[in-house]
């Protein structure tokens, strides 16, 4: 039976990769600091720990029947929305906590001789200078560099891509690099200050009266890319099976702007509410999901409208919504 680790298996994508792993027919362990929060794990064993630690990172990474984990997968990371990310007061926090988590991660799977590992990586890698016009972003991969993301956490994960590939070449590990573009879905944050504007727009438009109204941060014309959980889930694991060790992105190319994003999702709610923009954290003007590279390597891009994953989501919200009312 193969045999996987989730790092970061009780936040949203982990969670719901553990799922599919089991559905796949893997052992899984899951190891992060808290247990998901919306739905028991499936996972076959899941290590409640804390992976800036380097010993338990080596035990976790040993695999209980002896032969290595043939996937290991690390999505552990402190993160969050822009609320979290770039308002400024987090920074110390994401840089140190995410960075110890893969230099032990990676340190750990080089040392029990794994498979193959996974890194979450991200769009906030992008350099600001292309991300300025709403209309035209570019985040074809070869633009990383020279670097500037728009944000520390940006810049620990273009540390960490590089962590990852110093592995590759100097001690053998495979490792395999996705740049994720918002991804979202039903059991991620929707209330606790890391949610995204996914989540948080569905919160916002269940909570509202109707006929009443919701706030949007900025005016609304910065543009994004969503990319719903399960495409997410195919990309991640025909990457972390295929020959290429990227980085590529893993995103949607359905740019819209925040306001179009908060019209459909009042659409698939039925209730239309009337938009107030106010100021708020906002990150770069404009970001898009480039997939040839994607397409070219895996022969895969995802194609699952956003309405429908949207629809999906807020449907999951509004029950919260309703269950936390009762
Ligand atoms: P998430 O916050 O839901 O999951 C991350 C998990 O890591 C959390 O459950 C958290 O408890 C765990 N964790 C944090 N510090 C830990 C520690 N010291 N020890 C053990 N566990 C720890 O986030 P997510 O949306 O599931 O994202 C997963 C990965 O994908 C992250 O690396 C994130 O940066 C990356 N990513 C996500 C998106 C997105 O839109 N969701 C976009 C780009 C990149």
């Amino acid at each position: 039976m193969h045999k996987a680790l989730v790092l970061g298996a009780g936040g949203f994508i982990g969670a719901h990769l553990v799922r599919r792993l089991k559905a796949e027919g893997f052992w899984v362990r899951g190891v992060d600091l808290k247990h998901p929060p919306f739905a028991p794990t499936a996972a076959d064993d899941f290590v409640v720990g804390d992976l800036r630690d380097p010993v338990l990172c080596r035990e976790v990474m040993a695999a209980p029947q002896g032969a290595p984990f043939d996937e290991v997968y690390q999505l552990a990371a402190d993160m969050g929305g822009a609320g979290y990310v770039f308002v400024g007061e987090h920074d110390a926090a994401i840089m140190h906590n995410s960075a110890t988590i893969n230099l032990n991660a990676v340190d750990a799977a080089a040392a029990a001789k794994v498979g193959r590992i996974f890194y979450s990586s991200s769009a906030c890698i992008y350099p600001l200078r292309n991300q300025m016009d709403p209309d035209t972003p570019d985040c074809a991969e070869g633009t990383a560099y020279p670097a500037s993301p728009d944000s520390d956490y940006g810049w620990e994960k273009l540390f960490s891509e590089r962590l990852y590939l110093a592995y590759a070449r100097n001690t053998g590990l495979q490792v395999r690099i996705a740049r994720y573009h918002n991804i979202f879905g039903p059991e991620g944050s929707w209330n606790d200050g890391r949610e995204k504007s996914p989540a948080a727009l569905c919160r916002k438009v269940a909570e509202a009266e109707d006929g009443g109204e919701i706030e949007i941060w900025g005016d609304g014309l910065q543009t994004r890319s969503f990319l719903y959980i399960d495409e997410c889930l195919e990309g991640s694991i025909r990457l972390m099976r295929s020959d290429f060790s990227g980085p590529v992105n893993i995103g949607s190319d359905e740019m819209v702007s925040i306001d179009q994003l908060a019209g459909i999702i009042m659409a698939a709610a039925g209730k239309p509410l009337a938009l107030r923009h106010v100021d708020g954290p906002l990150g770069v003007r404009g970001r898009n999901s480039d997939n040839r590279l994607v397409f070219e390597k895996l022969g895969w891009r995802p194609t699952r409208p956003l309405a429908e994953g949207l629809a999906a989501t807020y449907a999951w919200i509004a029950d919260q919504v309703r269950a936390a009312r009762a």
